[in-house]
């Protein structure tokens, strides 16, 4: 899967206050969403790789703490 050259569309805000490190989120989407040592949730960057939104949307419908909410990126 490539997903080089495309333009991100959305982001991703997360709130580490609330993650619970049920770890849904890297399950559905370890692309987007990874783990720290203690199992809760951070980012590398907010953007989401174009080619990624279906999954990283899955990925955050499905956080039980609702520690994730994704954005249109506004241009
Ligand atoms: S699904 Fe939600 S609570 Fe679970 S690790 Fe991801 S952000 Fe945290």
């Amino acid at each position: 899967m490539s997903t080089h050259g495309k333009t991100p569309t959305l982001r991703v805000i997360v709130d580490r206050g609330r993650c619970c490190g049920y770890g849904l989120c890297a399950q559905l989407c370890p692309e987007v969403y990874k783990l720290d040592e203690n199992g809760l949730v951070y980012v590398e960057s907010e953007l989401i790789p174009g080619g990624l939104e279906e999954e990283a949307r899955e990925g955050a419908a499905a956080c039980p703490a609702e520690a994730l909410v994704i954005e249109a990126i506004q241009s």
